[in-house]
This record gives structure tokens, C-alpha cells and sequence, in this order.
């Protein structure tokens, strides 16, 4: 039976480290600062801007929400960016995502100072990823992953992996982490267009789904021992859940955990280590802006 990958416990462990680091930077008079920039009312958005402002609060790391109308104009939203690039309490900036259709979001990324970039997300962070250079910032999602395959031991060096999704938030960056020195991964990353998916899957000692689409990932796709990162998070509709709905990942867990040596549960997987890494980057930025 697969060992289950407590992303719970793994991010209280990271949090734990980010409080000692706090300490020791109020004891050097810097408390760390995060903005998080919320454009309109979009419920789930809501939600995860919420919990990171929670998260900061019991952490002791200062932060500022900041909430736009959903008419608000780019404009408004780029003078919001810089008034932040230039407030010395604030160390880490992010706009949810995804933000109202008249705003254009990669502009905004762009306008965020990258030393304030906690994302990940600036080109200038996105190049440092490629280039190894960790004086980057490293998007949260796949950070996160990273960190769950080190905490469960698992061994990245020579491994086949396949990541399943191409995008800047997690697909991308989460190959390069896997193939980067030190990772050693052989990697390749499938999306809409690979042919014979499931037989590209069966080639992995490792399968990292961001394919935002509830259960994708059948045991058809999944050789024996094979270590799974479910990072979807989907909800689908249950009349019997007392919401009316349930959330799953992109991995039908049923069929995929009696198959493999290791797999992560949604939720409680991959979910708890993206706020978990937020933190850590802030504090990053806070120890960089003293330097
Ligand atoms: P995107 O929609 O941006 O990307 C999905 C990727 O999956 C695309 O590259 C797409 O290919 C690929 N894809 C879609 N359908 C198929 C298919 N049938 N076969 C093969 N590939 C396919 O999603 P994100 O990367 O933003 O998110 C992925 C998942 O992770 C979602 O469930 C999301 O909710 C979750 N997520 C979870 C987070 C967490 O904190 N745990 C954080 C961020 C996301 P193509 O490029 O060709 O369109």
C-alpha cells in the first residue's frame, strides 16, 4: 500500500522553521511584511487571499490586503503595485489571480519590483529559475512539491519524471525544479497536444499532475511504484457532501493509491504547502531587502 505524503505535517514543519527565522529577524528590528492585492469579489480568490492573511497574522509576519472594485482600471491596479514596490514594511507583493477580464495580469506581474516578486512569477525570477540562480524567487505550488518529494525521501536523482501541464504557475516551473542540479530528474512534460498520455505516464517513476481536470489521472496511467504529486484541486458537484459539492485532484485517488509506493491526498497534499512556501518566500524577501 502506497505511502500517503501528509502535506499537513510538511508544511507545519516549513512554518515552524519560517517562526524561528521570524524571531530572529524581529530580534534584528525587520518584521517581515506581505500585500496581498485582491482585484473584485471572486468567491474562491476570496477564500485563498483570506487564509494567507491568516496565515501571516499567526505567523507575526505583518501584511496588508488590499481590495479593489471589480471595475477598477489597470491604472489603479498599477499605481496599487507601486505604491507597494515602495513601501519599506512591505517585503513580499502578489495580486490573486485571476483578476476581472479588463485587467491585463502579465503587465501587472511585470510592474511588481522582482525583489518583492513572492510568487515567483516576474521574468526576472522565471529567468533566475531557469538559470539556477537562487537568489530567485521559486513559484509556491511547485516549491512545494519539491519539498514534499525531499520530506518523503524520495529519491529525484535519475528518476524518469513526467509532469502532466505546461503552465508558468506549475507545470514549467515544476519541471525545471525536477531537472535542475542537485534534483537530477530526466523529465518530460506533457499537455493537451502529447499523444499516448497515459503510455508517456507509465514511463514515470514519478507523476506530477496540474492538469486541472478533476481525476484525470487513472491507474492506466500509472506503473507499479510509481511515486504520484496530485497538484489539482478541483470541486465537483456531490449531493451527498454537505456543501454539494467535494473537492478532488486531478488523480482518481480510488484506483491510482493501491498502485503506487507514494502518493499525496487531496486535500491536505500539495494544497497546504503553497501558503507554507508564500511565507517562506516573504521571509526570503524580508532577509534580501536587509542585505
Ligand atoms: P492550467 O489550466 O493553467 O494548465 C493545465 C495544463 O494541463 C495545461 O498545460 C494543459 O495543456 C494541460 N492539460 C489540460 N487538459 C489536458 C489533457 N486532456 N491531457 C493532457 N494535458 C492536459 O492549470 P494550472 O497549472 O494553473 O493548475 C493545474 C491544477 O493545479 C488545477 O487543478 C489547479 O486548481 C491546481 N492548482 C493547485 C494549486 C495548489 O495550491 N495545490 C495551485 C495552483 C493550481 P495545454 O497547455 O496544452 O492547454
Amino acid at each position: 500500500m502506497a505511502t500517503i505524503i501528509d502535506g499537513k505535517k510538511v508544511a507545519a514543519d516549513v512554518l515552524e522553521k519560517c517562526a524561528e527565522e521570524i524571531t530572529d529577524l524581529k530580534s534584528q528590528g525587520i518584521t517581515p511584511g506581505l500585500a496581498v492585492v485582491l482585484v473584485g469579489e471572486d468567491p474562491a480568490s476570496k477564500v485563498y487571499v483570506n487564509s494567507k492573511v491568516r496565515k501571516c497574522g499567526e505567523l507575526g509576519i505583518h501584511s496588508e490586503k488590499i481590495v479593489l472594485s471589480r471595475e477598477a482600471t489597470q491604472e489603479e491596479v498599477l499605481e496599487t503595485v507601486k505604491n507597494l514596490n515602495e513601501n519599506p514594511r512591505i517585503h513580499g507583493i502578489l495580486v490573486q489571480s485571476p483578476p476581472p477580464p479588463q485587467i491585463d495580469e502579465e503587465a501587472i506581474v511585470r510592474a511588481i519590483d522582482p525583489a518583492k516578486d513572492v510568487d515567483g512569477f516576474h521574468p526576472e525570477n522565471v529567468a533566475k529559475l531557469a538559470l539556477e540562480d537562487p537568489t530567485g524567487f521559486v513559484p509556491c505550488t511547485p516549491a512545494g512539491c519539491m519539498e514534499l518529494l525531499r520530506s518523503a525521501g524520495i529519491k529525484t536523482s535519475g528518476a524518469n519524471a513526467v509532469v502532466v501541464g505546461r503552465s508558468m504557475i506549475v507545470g514549467k516551473p515544476m519541471a525545471l525544479l525536477l531537472m535542475a542540479r542537485g534534483s537530477d530528474a530526466t523529465v518530460t512534460v506533457a499537455h493537451s497536444r502529447s499523444k499516448d498520455l497515459p503510455g508517456i505516464c507509465r514511463q514515470a517513476d514519478i507523476i506530477v499532475a496540474a492538469v486541472g481536470r478533476p481525476e484525470f489521472i487513472t491507474d492506466d496511467y500509472v506503473k507499479e511504484g510509481a511515486v504520484v504529486i496530485d497538484v489539482g484541486i478541483n470541486r465537483v458537484d456531490d449531493a451527498e457532501a454537505k456543501k454539494g459539492y467535494r473537492l478532488c485532484g486531478d488523480v482518481d485517488y480510488a484506483s491510482v493509491a493501491p498502485k503506487c509506493s507514494a502518493i499525496t491526498p487531496v486535500p491536505g497534499g500539495v494544497g497546504p504547502m503553497t501558503i507554507a512556501l508564500l511565507m517562506k518566500n516573504t521571509i526570503k524577501a524580508a532577509r534580501f531587502a536587509r542585505a
